[in-house]
C-alpha cells in the first residue's frame, strides 16, 4: 500500500472552502464573525461563502458583544 504524503488534505469531495482554521471557527460560530473574539457571543445573522463549484453556502454566525450585527450601526461612536 502506497504511503501518501500528508501534504494535501483537500482531496475530499467536499472542499468548498479554502479557508484557514481561524475562518472556520468564525463560520461555525465558535468565534466572532467580525473580530474573532469569543466573549459574549450572540447570533449575528448569516455569512455566505462560495464553494468550488460556485454554490453559495450560508452559515449562521455569531458576533461578540463589542461588534454590531449591523454594518451601519454607529450608536457606539457617540457622534
Ligand atoms: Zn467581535
Amino acid at each position: 500500500m502506497a504511503m501518501h504524503i500528508p501534504a494535501d488534505l483537500r482531496i475530499g469531495t467536499h472542499d468548498p472552502l479554502r479557508l484557514p482554521p481561524e475562518s472556520w471557527r468564525r463560520l461555525y460560530g465558535l468565534a466572532c464573525a467580525r473580530c474573532g473574539g469569543t466573549e459574549s457571543l450572540r447570533p449575528g445573522g448569516h455569512a455566505y461563502t462560495r464553494s468550488a463549484d460556485g454554490a453559495r453556502l450560508g452559515w449562521a454566525v455569531n458576533v461578540c458583544a463589542a461588534c454590531s450585527t449591523q454594518a451601519d450601526d454607529r450608536t457606539t461612536n457617540g457622534s
